[in-house]
């Protein structure tokens, strides 16, 4: 449900709603701003030039989209949005709606009487208003919140209402960082598609905090979550079981919450071979040139060589862990020939040779990080050669553009992405889906993320 704020001008919804907005990490939707950027005019001028009637219509218009929005927000109403009975009707059928009583004389010790609310010159105005609107409120909300205290007292009682009112529910992704994750439209947007009203944020959980969160997910708090950067191994400890791939390769990016169990996944693998699959190429007979030794390169060996791939060349800047990986494998799958050694352009070229999937799982290349200093290997794969970057920000990396201009096959992470996201959807859902169908939707929505 939305959480919407109703009262009089000054009443503190905006403020109130951004902050809890950010602690219930929920979108916020200012009515009254959005009214503005779609007319390119301040409320003011708007009643100006047009008057309250037009203003009343671009304000029914906001309501109609903000209350059908498919995922939770917090709204912020303009004073008068609940003059119409279908803007109340609206946000009712979709929201939580509370009203924030706050006395007129708190209101106008505050408040700038520069015109900038049209309706309100001073406190005679503000009392006759809050006299005939009142009632409106009144009937309108499911409660009422007396604001006469501070700005704090009044977020913790909206928060306990709220919690109280909508069990958090939903799904959401963890991590440290977690600010520029695509996950959130990612699965908005299937969610979107299959009409699952599921709210997806993202938590920033930090490092070491597992054990404050995986509290909240046992006791229902979250349906299911995925887990991202640098819990995937970390978690491991605190689930009642791991399936398959995430127990071969000791990482989960997936949890769901069964009943107060919690049941641990590894999307990505199976996510970067459907995106291979796509592009014409499985493991099945490949020679993969595979750069790193971290999570996702151990993933992504295991599956290669499980899947038969033909020999895996493992280089790592460590190449204690490039050997540790290649060790692990060769014990697991002896068919697949396991070489290692430290990456450096020498290495890579060398191996680039023989190589016909060469497979970047190190962050080289992604926005704001460390980029290869040298992409020349690229020269010597075969022209047959597919290239696949998992870094998907910058979209096309120095190794992704090397690779294009030698007119090689190329591949970015951003498919890898949307497919172990409608796998990990398949699981929160517990039912197959239909993912050709869905893959335009899910790639639309991380292409150019707008949710
Ligand atoms: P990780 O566990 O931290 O491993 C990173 C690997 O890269 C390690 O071998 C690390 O070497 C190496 N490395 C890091 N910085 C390096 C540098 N400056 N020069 C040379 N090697 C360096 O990370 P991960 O989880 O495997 O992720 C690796 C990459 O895959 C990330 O960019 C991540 O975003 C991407 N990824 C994408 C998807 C997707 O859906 N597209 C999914 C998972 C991961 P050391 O051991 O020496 O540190």
């Amino acid at each position: 449900m939305h959480i919407v704020l109703i009262g009089l001008s000054g009443s503190g919804k905006s403020s109130l709603g951004r902050r809890a907005a950010l602690v219930l990490n929920l979108p916020f939707v200012d009515l009254d701003e959005r009214i503005e950027q779609g007319a390119g005019l301040c409320v003011r001028e708007i009643f100006a030039q047009y008057g309250e009637a037009d203003f009343r219509e671009r304000e029914a218009r906001a309501v109609c989209a903000a209350a059908a929005a498919p995922h939770p927000s917090v709204i912020a109403t303009g004073g008068g949005a609940i003059l119409r009975p279908d803007n109340v009707r609206r946000l009712r059928e979709t929201g939580f709606l509370v009203f924030l009583d706050r006395p007129v004389a708190r209101i106008a010790c505050h408040m700038d009487y520069d015109g900038s609310r049209p309706l309100v010159s001073g406190i005679r105005d503000l009392e006759t208003l809050a006299a005939r609107r009142r009632p409106l409120y009144e009937a309108a909300a499911h409660v009422t919140l007396r604001n006469d205290a501070g700005c704090d007292e009044a977020l913790a009682a909206l928060l306990a209402l709220v919690r109280a009112r909508c069990p958090p529910g939903g799904y959401a992704v963890i991590g440290d960082p977690i600010a520029h994750t695509l996950s959130p439209p990612l699965h908005r947007a299937v969610f979107g598609a299959l009409g699952v009203t599921d709210a997806y944020t993202a938590l920033h959980v930090p490092r070491g905090a597992l054990a404050d969160f995986v509290p909240i997910l046992r006791a229902g708090g979250l349906k299911g979550c995925n887990v991202t950067i640098p819990h995937k191994r970390d978690i491991l400890p605190f689930l009642d079981e791991v399936e398959g791939e995430a127990r071969l390769c000791g990482a989960v990016n997936t949890v769901v919450a069964r009943g107060g169990r919690l049941c641990g996944y590894n999307t990505d693998m199976e996510g970067l071979l459907t995106a291979l699959r796509a592009a014409g190429c499985g493991y099945r007979g490949r020679t993969l040139l595979l750069l790193g030794a971290g999570g996702a390169a151990g993933g992504v060996a295991w599956k290669a060589a499980r899947e038969g791939a033909r020999a895996i060349t493992v280089l790592a800047r460590r190449v204690s862990r490039a050997e540790a990986l290649a060790a692990e494998v060769r014990a697991a799958a002896p068919a697949t020939s396991m070489r290692s050694g430290v990456l450096s352009p020498e290495t890579a070229a060398a191996a680039a040779r023989e190589a016909n999937l060469l497979i970047n799982a190190t962050p080289l290349g992604m926005r704001m990080t460390a980029n290869f200093d040298d992409v020349s290997f690229v020269d010597a794969l075969p022209p047959y050669a597919l290239v696949c970057d998992l870094v998907y920000s910058p979209p096309r990396t120095r190794l992704l553009r090397a690779a294009e201009a030698r007119g090689l096959a190329v591949q970015n992470g951003l498919d890898m992405l949307v497919y172990q996201a409608l796998l990990a959807d398949e699981l929160f859902l517990g039912r197959a889906l239909d993912k050709a169908a869905l893959y335009p939707v899910a790639k639309r929505a991380v292409e150019k993320p707008d949710v």
